[in-house]
């Protein structure tokens, strides 16, 4: 059976030791107040639910998945999701970052996001429901309606009703602008939907007693395309006057997907069969408001991937310090043993840290990402969160694909450790690979994810956003650059910063010749400005770990391994940035001059 301790250590590093979270989130009025102990009594104490609670029921709904009945429409979760949802409800922990009108604690988005890679650790298809939920609460408070605001916030913030977003269709997911679910104007000014819409997670199950729907859907006489979608609300049970779940509406589960992960979420094809709905935000407008949510979907499934990829490490590495097979090649390290355990061999060891790096790099940017939002969002100076939002803006897509595609690979390569027992189901190790797969995949594929990143984010704003961040990485190469001791970290920093520039101006020029440029250079080059985020956060990890070495702090083998993992991702897997600019650089012809391949 597989283990999980919630990484408490690392977490506070990467928020107090290397971001300094508390002075910055201190700027902000609504948290003025907040400190260290009560963010690391809230991870705690989320922790221990995580680990008790959400952990122990992660295999068993894998096996168990959900179940439909057609006669009654109705989806019942794996054994023990219900029960775990009642504690997670009773203990106020929806609440967490809601804001206080709605009943929130309006803790910072920087501690939600903390949470909720331990909540992903512990079991990412249980989470699921209450992230989406999150998401809906955004998405109304941005753009609902003062009475929508009233009616809906405060049942999802406590959890009482949770949420979903309804957008793919069967015959669209990437393109929106095909969808055909449609919408008519009715008395009393609702609208009557019609439609069908697939692949909605946690689109029906037996947690909550209503669902509210987010559904993209198009007014009669809308404009073709994206620019004619527009977005509604739509609950399962209608409120009554009093605003309580009422009767019943025309929308509901004709079926579940079985599928490759994920078993204990529920995705559901969703009729929608006459129901009614109220709009939110503007006619034709509702791809940009849905946005909100697709946003803060994107970061949260990169914290889906971050959460696998440590649970994934933690079971690799105490497997590979108990298993025995072959000797060292050096000689017997454990002579008293028939044999040594696998943890001698170089490329286990390879296995592991490529787990450990992608998982600690994850984390520095899920967290800076995170309290980036938090500035965004209240920072008192215009300018700081114009700023915060424009990274924001360019680290999205990194967050989402690169995190998620680094989080497959690290999946695989623990499960690897294992050996044959990898693949056997009672280990969970194959498990974390098939749930870290959909990660790729929804929310935008990692593909639209690079496009979105060198199109919308580089190339349209000609690089403004990509510039912001090239200031920061080249203030810390000047400030550390100084340093001996940090060369090593530093030079590699500065080089891929410059090779960046460069391959961008390329690809601005090439891309003015020839659009499909963009599109065949769009995934390597997320891939090497992912590389330049995480040489950034390696760097300044080792930076923070080398100042409490020289200070001779406490837990010295806890610094020293940092550098260590600063020093194997330098060495093993930041040199795939080389190759992948190389793929960028080569041009469109030889995915595109491609006639006598296809025919
Ligand atoms: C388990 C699961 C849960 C999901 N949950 C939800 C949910 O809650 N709500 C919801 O609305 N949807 C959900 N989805 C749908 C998901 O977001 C879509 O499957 C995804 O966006 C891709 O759309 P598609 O499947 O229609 O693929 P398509 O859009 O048909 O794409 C097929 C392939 O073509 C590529 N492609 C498409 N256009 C381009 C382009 N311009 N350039 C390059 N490549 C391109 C894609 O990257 C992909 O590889 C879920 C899906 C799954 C499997």
């Amino acid at each position: 059976m597989p283990q999980y301790t919630p990484p408490l250590r690392d977490m506070q590093f990467v928020m107090h030791e290397v971001l300094d979270v508390v002075p910055a989130l201190r700027e902000l009025p609504a948290h003025a107040d907040v400190d260290a102990d009560l963010i690391n009594q809230v991870c705690e104490e989320a922790g221990k639910f995580c680990a008790e609670v959400l952990f122990p029921i992660n295999l068993s709904g894998d096996s168990e998945g959900c179940h439909y009945d057609p006669a009654s429409r109705a989806v019942t979760t794996p054994k023990g999701y219900k029960e775990a949802w009642a504690q997670y409800v009773e203990a106020g922990w929806p609440l967490l970052t809601a804001a206080p009108e709605y009943g929130g604690q309006g803790l910072p988005h920087l501690v939600g996001s903390a949470v909720h890679e331990m909540e992903n650790a512990a079991n990412q298809a249980w989470t699921m429901y209450p992230g989406l939920t999150q998401g809906v609460v955004e998405l109304l408070s941005a753009h609902g309606s003062k009475a929508q605001k009233d009616l809906y916030l405060p049942k999802l913030a406590s959890g009482q009703w949770t949420g979903t977003m309804c957008l793919t269709e069967p015959h669209c997911g990437t393109d929106l602008g095909l969808i055909r679910t449609k919408a008519e104007p009715q008395d009393g000014g609702s609208y009557k939907l019609a439609g069908q819409k697939i692949f909605i997670s946690s689109g029906e199950h037996d947690l909550a007693e209503n669902i509210i729907h987010m559904v993209l859907a198009k007014l009669p006489g809308a404009p073709e395309g994206s620019k004619g979608i527009s977005l509604f609300v739509v609950p399962k049970f209608l409120p009554d006057a009093s605003g309580n779940k009422g009767q019943g509406n025309g929308i509901f589960c004709s079926g579940i997907e079985h599928k490759m992960g994920i078993h204990g979420n529920s995705t559901c094809q969703i009729t929608l069969d006459g129901a009614t709905g109220w709009l939110v935000g503007e006619p034709n407008k509702g791809l940009a408001a849905m946005f909100v949510m697709m946003n803060g979907a994107r970061l949260g499934v990169g914290m889906q991937s971050l959460g696998l990829t440590e649970v994934a490490y933690q079971n690799a590495l105490a497997y590979a310090k108990d298993r025995l097979q072959m000797r060292s090649l050096t000689g017997p390290k454990a002579p008293e043993q028939p044999a040594d355990p696998i943890i001698v061999h170089p490329d286990v060891r390879r296995m592991l840290l490529t787990a450990r790096a992608w998982a600690e790099g994850g984390r520095f940017l899920a967290y800076w990402v995170a309290l980036m939002l938090d500035q965004a969002h209240l920072h008192p100076d215009e300018d700081v969160r114009k700023d915060a939002d424009d990274l924001v803006a360019l680290l999205t897509p990194i967050v989402k694909a690169f995190i998620t595609d680094n989080g497959f690979a690290a999946t695989n390569e623990c499960m690897q450790v294992f050996g044959g027992h990898g693949y056997i189901h009672e280990w969970g190790m194959e498990q974390y690979v098939r749930d870290a797969r959909i990660n790729m995949i929804y929310e935008g594929t990692n593909t639209i994810q690079a496009l979105d990143l060198i199109g919308r984010k580089v190339l349209m704003d000609n690089g403004a956003k990509l510039k912001k961040f090239g200031k920061i990485v080249a203030a810390f190469v000047e400030a550390e650059g100084v340093s001996e001791a940090m060369q090593e970290f530093v030079n590699p920093l500065a080089d891929l910063g410059d090779k960046v520039q460069k391959l961008t101006m390329e690809l601005a020029m090439k891309s003015m010749q020839n659009r499909e440029e963009v599109g065949a250079a769009a995934v390597p080059y997320l891939r090497v400005v992912g590389h330049l985020v995480f040489a950034y956060g390696f760097a300044r990890m080792a930076k923070a770990a080398q100042d409490k070495l020289a200070q001779g702090a406490a837990d010295q083998t806890f610094y020293q391994a940092k550098l260590q993992t600063a020093r194997f991702y330098f060495a093993r897997l930041y040199p795939e940035s080389a190759a992948a600019i190389r793929m960028a650089r080569s041009g469109a012809k030889a995915l595109m001059d491609t006639e006598a391949v296809f025919a």
